[in-house]
């Protein structure tokens, strides 16, 4: 996968501090707490992808927040020497939206799986991607529970054999791609724990953006749901199952000929323009279809999001898929709260005693 050609806007609030200290290292944000993944888990990676990221921000430590739920990936914020909460389930975007807004000199992110993203807090978390709020969402998705020891959770395939399945899911899967699209979220995209640079360019681009930036991290779980992802990572199968999606380029994939071309790549009808997104071997280069992700439409990008597998992982769109400018609902709401204190402090015992109340008895 290639870097991407972004614009990256400033993120976090006006007032961020920056470190004024010598260049920070990963060191500077590896907490002395004692890993507790199991041996081989995919959170490695990316916790080592994030310590490794995070000095690029050039933020003092104290100014940067990790917000979590409940669920193997989120013990995150122990091993990160940065201010950290491990709350309750589902509800980090809550609590990271309070945050967001209270605090604009904070960088504020989410870390979050599967299950506690996508069952318990699926309601937490489309309000937050609607609304845009100023944050970062890490999505681990190992299509499991890990925590509670192997039951099916949402991203779990039809047919997925667990203990809290015994013959079989019946249950059709979430698309975390396309939910976040369909909720209009500003800033998608998905990457693999496996593959560190590709890992740490989403990271910048995400941290960059100004609003609600969802990242779905595909998650190898070796313990109870290993090797989900292992076609994305063979060198032999992965040309056919990655689709690269680079900004301003053909999303062409397929294994390189000789000079060096894919052979297959997503359809543009170059009569009428229409985008069939579809896989097709590529006869003409004016015929792929060229990502954009600051279309505004996010049908497109849906529908790219859509070529995903649900069960065996035979096709994976990997990369962004969408970053649009959107106002934000922390700033917003900030410039508001300005609005009124210009106006004249209000008094919080005149509302409560207001016309608007009942006596009753
Ligand atoms: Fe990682 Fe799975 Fe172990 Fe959880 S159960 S720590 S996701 S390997």
């Amino acid at each position: 996968m290639t870097t991407f050609d972004l614009p990256l806007p400033t993120r976090g609030g006006t007032d961020l501090v920056p470190t004024t200290d010598s260049p920070q290292t990963r060191k500077d944000f590896s907490s002395d707490q004692e890993v507790r993944w199991c041996p081989g888990c995919g959170d490695y990676a990316v916790l080592a992808a994030v310590q490794g990221f995070l000095p690029e921000l050039g933020l003092r430590r104290e100014n940067i927040v990790f917000v979590s739920g409940i669920g193997c990936s989120s013990r995150f914020p122990y091993y990160l020497d940065t201010y950290g909460l491990h709350s309750i389930h589902g509800r980090a975007p809550a609590i990271a939206t309070g945050l967001a807004t209270a605090r604009e000199d904070l960088s504020v992110w989410v870390v979050t799986g599967d299950g506690d993203a996508l069952s318990i807090g699926g309601n937490h978390l489309i309000h937050a991607l609607r609304r845009n709020v100023n944050m970062t969402i890490l999505l681990f998705n190992n299509r499991i529970y890990g925590l509670t020891k192997g039951q099916y959770s949402p991203t779990s395939e039809v047919g997925k054999v667990t203990k809290s399945t015994p013959v079989g899911s019946v249950d059709h899967p979430f698309n975390p791609i396309s939910l976040a699209l369909g909720a209009e979220a500003t800033f998608v995209a998905r990457t693999v724990d496996s593959d560190r640079k590709h890992l740490t360019e989403v990271l910048r681009a995400a941290a960059a953006h100004r609003g609600t930036s969802l990242v779905e991290i595909y998650q190898n779980c070796p313990i109870f749901n290993d090797d989900v992802f292992a076609s994305l990572k063979d060198p032999e199968t992965a040309p056919n199952v990655i689709i690269p999606l680079n900004h301003g380029e053909p999303i062409r994939f397929g294994t390189p000929d000789a000079d060096g071309s894919r052979p297959h790549g997503l359809f543009r009808d170059p009569a009428t323009g229409a985008v069939d997104i579809r896989p097709v071997t590529v006869a003409n280069e004016s015929d792929v279809l060229v990502h954009d992700v600051h279309a505004e439409d996010p049908s497109i990008a849906f529908a790219i999001s859509r070529l995903t597998s649900f069960g065996e992982m035979t096709r994976a769109p990997i990369g962004i898929f969408r970053q649009v400018d959107r106002p934000t609902y922390d700033d917003q709401i900030r410039a508001q709260v300005a609005h009124e204190t210009e106006r004249g402090v209000g008094n919080l015992q005149d509302l409560i005693d207001g016309n608007d109340h009942w006596t009753i008895g």
